[in-house]
């Protein structure tokens, strides 16, 4: 799945690419995609023409594009869902599943998505907050994300830290990825139960999320092409720089120790056995 600095890559693409073009043609070539739009795909065509997006938007890692009239259209990337601007006279990519053309003329805009556990659905009124977003807290990169709350919140659950941290409705945007990470950082195991958290340890992983997520997102932007609008999920250009995921038995960066990998919720968690002791109670 991707991760909130992938989305924010994709957003950035899709707003040098669509914002202020008006829709000339939408052509659905899957129905699949489009199921979340109940009237069917022949609607969902008809229902795009004419209108003129507004610059995308992004909560954690939930991607919306509004329309100027209010609605939005959410797009869901699931697993393998990728946004691409080309040419229409460009070769359709393998998997194609949505032509969008716009009254301007070139780039089109194409949904490409091989298992097709993503798609698009048209939120009414949805172009400041899609319903389906609401109950989602607001991430690290928010201007109005607040902090204090944020541990505050975290501080109030009694679960483990992983699992808060990976919780979308306390603070949206860390996936498995950037949650070891923020974790390998600040030096903490996943178990560690939230309710004994000072609010110090609290602040420094919510920080250390961030930071993961800045470094990442660093990385997408300097390698970012505004023509192919990509979503990897967990492949691509920031693994080289993960510290602790997906590196079992390599050294850990700072001590050496090989990374150990356990289960964890149907996946994995990755940490140093010796910078991420377990919380004594755990032995
Ligand atoms: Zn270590």
């Amino acid at each position: 799945m991707p991760e909130l600095p992938e989305v924010e890559v994709v957003r950035r693409g899709l707003a040098a690419g669509i914002t202020g073009r008006q829709i000339a043609t939408a052509q659905v070539l899957h129905p699949r995609p489009v199921r979340r739009h109940l009237p069917g795909a022949a609607d969902f065509e008809q229902q795009l023409i004419g209108r003129t997006f507004a610059e995308p938007r992004r909560r954690g890692k939930y991607l919306w594009l509004p329309f100027t009239d209010g609605d939005a259209v959410l797009a869901h990337l699931g697993m393998s869902g990728q946004f691409r601007l080309d040419h229409s006279a460009a070769p359709l990519a393998a998997n194609t599943r949505v032509l969008i053309s716009f009254a301007d003329g070139e780039p089109g805009l194409r949904f490409v998505d091989q298992r097709m556990f993503g798609g698009l659905s048209l939120s009414a009124g949805g172009a400041e907050l899609p319903d389906e977003v609401a109950h989602i807290g607001r991430d690290p990169f928010d201007p109005e994300f607040d902090l204090a709350a944020a541990v505050a919140r975290l501080r109030a659950k009694r679960t483990g830290i992983k699992r808060a941290l990976l919780d979308q409705q306390l603070i949206s945007g860390i996936g498995n990825i950037y949650a070891d990470e923020a974790l390998w950082a600040a030096r903490m195991h996943y178990a560690q139960p939230t309710q004994a958290l000072t609010r110090p340890r609290a602040t420094e992983v919510v920080l250390a999320a961030a930071a993961v997520m800045r470094g990442a997102l660093g990385q997408g932007g300097t390698s970012f092409d505004a023509l192919y609008v990509n979503v990897n999920g967990s492949s691509g250009y920031f693994d080289r720089s993960l510290a602790a995921y997906g590196r079992e038995g390599e050294p850990c960066p700072r001590c050496g120790t090989p990374i150990r990998r356990e289960p964890f919720m149907n996946r994995s968690s990755y940490r140093c056995p010796r910078c991420q002791r377990a919380p004594r109670r755990l032995g």
